[in-house]
């Protein structure tokens, strides 16, 4: 690995294994992903002014008025994500700067990202070309249409919260697939796993949590 991976004091090794002891300690349990978060680099995701935070438990700015989510979210949604068994293909709505991306992509099969802002999904395609992470289509798009050509898919996670679930969304689901995705406005949302199974769709409501708006369109 390049010393720009490796990284250096606050953005070495030693500080992704305190990040990935303090998820332990705040209760995710999956060992594969305690492990893919201890070896992937996060700093690389955000500008080198904010690298040396970027193993606190915050969302940064990563530009555009968007934030990459805090490690414990993203720990959180891929073991929420994954915890019914292995999963082939994946889309993810709310690429940004790609990390969640770039956990999942060493989780499953092949990813299927999709980012309405450009620039975003530009940067996030040279974060994974970096890391040599090669299973991940991408696509400038509003997420609000799935993406209907490779469809249907085994699990869907999105990092920003529409008011509804967008029932395009569910319609790109597999039978038994997973989507994790936060709903509500403001301060009032909550995470939800919906499960496709021969019984309809089943609605668990997990947490509060908070992301950033789903919006339609594309910039
Ligand atoms: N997991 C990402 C989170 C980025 S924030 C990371 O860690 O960097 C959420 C992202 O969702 C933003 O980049 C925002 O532009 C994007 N987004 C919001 N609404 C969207 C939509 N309808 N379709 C696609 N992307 C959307």
């Amino acid at each position: 690995m390049n010393q720009r991976l490796m990284g250096i004091g606050m953005t070495s090794r030693r500080t992704r294994e305190r990040m990935v002891r303090r998820l332990h300690d705040q209760g995710i349990r999956d060992t594969k992903v305690l492990n893919v978060m201890a070896e992937t680099p996060r700093h690389i995701f955000v500008d080198e002014a904010l690298a040396s935070r970027s193993y606190e438990d915050t969302a940064l700015p990563i530009g555009h008025n968007q934030t990459i989510s805090q490690p414990y979210i993203v720990a959180r949604m891929t073991e929420l994500l994954l915890q019914k068994g292995p999963l082939h293909k994946v889309l993810e709505i709310g690429t940004g700067c790609g990390y969640q991306t770039a956990i999942l992509a060493q989780l499953v099969d092949r990813v299927y990202t999709v980012e309405r802002i450009g620039p975003l999904l530009k940067k996030a395609r040279d974060h994974l070309w970096e890391l040599k992470l090669k299973n991940v289509s991408y696509l400038h798009s509003d997420g609000g249409w799935g993406w209907p050509d490779n469809a249907p898919f085994d699990g869907i996670l999105a990092a920003a919260a529409p008011q509804e679930i967008p029932e395009t969304l569910l319609q790109q689901m597999a039978p038994g697939g997973v989507m994790v995705i936060p709903v509500g406005q403001g301060q009032r949302q909550e995470l939800h796993r919906i499960t496709y199974s021969d019984k309809g769709f089943e609605d668990e409501v997990l947490e509060r949590v908070s992301f950033v708006p789903f919006l339609s369109g594309t910039s």
